[in-house]
């Protein structure tokens, strides 16, 4: 059995939350696409946990975690995330992860063309991480990358970096007056975080198929949502892979299965981090007050989000994109105190009305359209039961499902792992 857990909107939907929820059930929990620039933060019975690149299912111990072939990975950084994890007393050993040897390794140079760009850019910058992810992913569609499973072989490593710093340093050095990078030098970077890892690194998707085989039942994990896709989201403000359903059995290198059950994960109002076109965002005041109760600060970066009223646009057209079967509705609770609630219901393009999610400049000059709904201004945190919880909040979850077209099964009401209602 393979489950898909995607994002609906721009990332941020609590992803993180219901694959530790949901991972119970599951044998093997796979990230496929993305590298450490988005953050998962996982509350549980051990404490506060943000995954930048790990699955989140590594916080369960009888698990196993496989970093696909669609990822980017930054040895660097997972080595100092594996040593976190172990010092909050979580066991990591090759039984319980697994990385594959044909996902691409995101260098130190990839991290330093991402901040020269994003600094030469200036006010036109992109919003980036600068964790290097965009210059990786091109330079593994360049045939410039190399692999987690080149590791296992230090001459022919040696071999292909000669190649690739030649010429990246023609980048670097001759186009952004930066620091020339030494084949020696990263020798030695990948000396020292790349031989704790060996242990882990293999062909994941013989894996994963004698898994799913034997009856095993694997989740795929996805970073950011349907709207950051770098195919169907709000280019080029995305991020540089495949985040939809349809990818995951290729990201994590089983691209001979489909997806049985894709659930999307979608979040009870709006948040975007960084640049780009976010119709239903909101501002001043009722923004502040709604950015505060959601704790929305970027969990890889710190950074506030832009906020906004449920966006039934770009949520109807993020459950075409994931094919989502059911939805996870998170963080209603936020919504508690709120007496009337904004919803976006449709948009005016040029003074037409769209219930289309437009893309480019369609989206860039689009203006809300907004309603509002009656808030049910009680705690909905303690609610377990569908039947718990008050009228209007169960009237704005049946609206939504309507609105979406979409059946809504999981409703989240706080970070916890049981704050959840099953419909
Ligand atoms: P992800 O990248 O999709 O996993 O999302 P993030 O980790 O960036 O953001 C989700 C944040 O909201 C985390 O801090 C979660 O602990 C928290 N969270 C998730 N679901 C709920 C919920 O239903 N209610 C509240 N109050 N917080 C939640």
């Amino acid at each position: 059995m393979l489950t898909s857990i995607v994002g609906i909107n721009w990332g941020d939907e609590g992803k993180g939350r219901m694959v530790d929820l949901l991972s119970e059930s599951q044998d093997v929990v796979v990230r496929y696409q993305g590298g450490n620039n988005a953050g998962h933060t996982v509350i549980n019975d051990k404490g506060k946990f943000v995954l930048n690149l790990l699955p989140s299912a590594i916080l369960r111990e009888d698990k196993v975690n496989v970093m696909g072939t669609g990822m980017v990975i930054d040895i660097q950084h997972l080595c100092g995330e594996i040593q976190r994890l172990r010092e909050g007393g979580i066991t990591i050993t090759p039984e319980n992860l697994k990385i594959s040897d044909k996902a691409i390794v995101c260098c130190p140079y990839n991290v330093a063309q991402d901040c020269l760009e994003e600094d030469r850019l200036g006010d036109k910058k992109f919003g980036s991480t600068r964790r290097g992810i965009a210059p990786v992913y091109a330079d593994k569609y360049m045939k410039k990358a190399i692999r987690m499973g080149d590791i296992l072989h230090p001459e022919y490593l040696r071999s292909r970096l000669e190649t690739i710093v030649e010429w990246k340093n023609l980048t670097i050095t001759g186009m952004y007056k930066g620091e020339e990078y030494s084949v020696e030098g990263l020798l030695k970077w990948f000396e020292t975080y790349g031989t704790p890892l060996k242990e882990y690194i293999c062909d994941t998707g013989y894996y994963l198929n004698s898994a799913l085989k034997a009856g095993k039942r694997v989740m795929l994990e996805a970073q950011l949502g349907a709207l950051r896709d770098i195919d169907f989201g709000i280019y080029p403000f995305t991020t540089s892979s495949s985040t939809i359903t349809a990818y995951g059995p290729v990201g994590a290198g089983i691209p001979n299965r489909k997806v049985d059950n894709a659930i999307g994960v979608m979040k009870a109002y709006s948040t975007c981090v960084g640049e780009g076109p976010f119709t239903a965002e909101m501002f001043g005041e009722e923004a502040e007050n709604l950015r505060k109760a959601g704790g929305e600060y970027g969990a890889a970066t710190g950074r506030p989000r832009r906020v906004g009223g449920f966006d039934v646009v770009a949520s109807r057209y993020g459950c075409m994109v994931q094919a989502a079967d059911e939805i996870a509705l998170t963080k209603l609770d936020i919504l508690d105190t709120i007496e009337k609630i904004p919803v976006c219901v449709a948009y005016d393009v040029n003074g037409v009305r769209t219930e289309e999610f437009p893309s480019g400049e369609a989206l860039n000059i689009a203006k809300p359209i907004i309603e509002y709904l009656d808030g049910w201004c009680c705690s909905t945190e303690k609610c377990r039961k569908y039947e718990d919880l008050p009228e209007n909040a169960r009237k704005y979850i049946e609206y939504i499902e309507k609105a979406v077209d979409c059946n809504i099964k999981y409703i989240s009401v706080g970070a916890e792992r049981d704050a959840i209602i099953i419909k």
